[in-house]
């Protein structure tokens, strides 16, 4: 069994009409095409919160107000009556507003929440431009303050995944990234997560981005499985030539740290299957 949940259907800059191409079945065709050629059986989606307009009932960011365009609801009715897919939502951890998020997301029927650290509070981590977190940011201080509100996420029991767990590293091509051992921050989220039920995803999707490395580090993983998390598997595609990105770098992985099983979700149920 191989899975890849944190999908999304159209590229971020794409603002076209989503009944034009992003959420139509030829779209969702092209993506299990993909999949089924990849040997990916268990496909869903997971589109960014801030794309929908229900969203600014959570957070008002800039950025939020700027992309928050489409409906929640007709996205759900497209995925569950149009397409044989998952239905996920990549949701963002905002501290402070965990009832608002819970409203959001009980009102809807998910097969999973990934939950996501993209600001902190309003500095973007991932996304260089008028909200850039590391212009004039403290490397030392963001990383701290990332991981630990990881585990605060972790904690709040709204997430099914915890996705691309050390985003943080995603710039380390022009950002450095603190010396020595990084487990001291990894130690920061550890306690939240270890008690908490979350699956860790082990995405691809930091191959293809300047770091050019597996979200998570493996020692990140290592601590993850020492608790007791069980791992989600991801590409984050934006694309269907995405889906399954360099799955072979990330089983190589997950077989030299003894992971045998996958998370795999069904009405936000969890349940473990073997892996390949
Ligand atoms: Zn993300
Ligand atoms: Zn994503």
């Amino acid at each position: 069994m191989l899975t890849d949940y944190h999908v999304h259907l159209r590229r971020d800059e794409d603002q076209s009409d989503p009944r034009s191409g992003p959420f139509t079945p030829s779209n969702a065709e092209r993506y299990r095409e993909v999949a089924a050629d990849r040997g990916i059986e268990e496909l869903g989606v997971s589109e960014h919160v801030h794309r929908f307009v229900q969203a600014l009932e959570v957070w008002t960011h800039p950025f939020w107000r700027r992309s928050a365009v489409d409906d929640l609801d007709d996205y759900c009715a497209f995925v569950r009556e149009e397409t044989d897919l998952r239905l996920g939502i990549e949701a963002d951890y905002v501290p402070g507003r965990e009832d608002r998020l819970a409203n959001l997301l009980d009102a809807r029927e998910w097969d999973y929440v990934v939950g996501s650290i993209h600001f902190l509070p309003d500095g973007a981590i991932d996304m260089p431009g008028e909200w850039d977190i590391w212009r004039g940011g403290n490397p030392e201080k963001i990383w701290a303050r990332y991981f630990e509100t990881l585990g605060e996420a972790a904690r709040t029991g709204m997430f099914d995944i915890l996705a691309h767990p050390d985003l943080v590293k995603v710039f380390a091509d022009r950002v450095p990234v603190p010396g020595g051992d990084l487990r001291r921050f990894y130690d920061r989220a550890m306690d939240g997560i270890a008690e908490s039920d979350v699956a860790v995803e082990v995405s691809t999707a930091g191959l293809r981005k300047p770091v050019r490395e597996i979200y998570p580090a493996p020692s990140f993983l290592e601590m993850c499985l020492e608790a007791g998390r069980p791992v989600a598997l991801s590409s984050d595609a934006h694309s269907p030539e995405e889906l399954g990105f360099q799955y072979e770098r990330a089983l190589e992985l997950l077989s030299g740290l003894g992971v045998e099983q996958l998370a795999v979700f069904d009405r936000r149920e969890r349940r473990l299957e073997a892996l390949g």
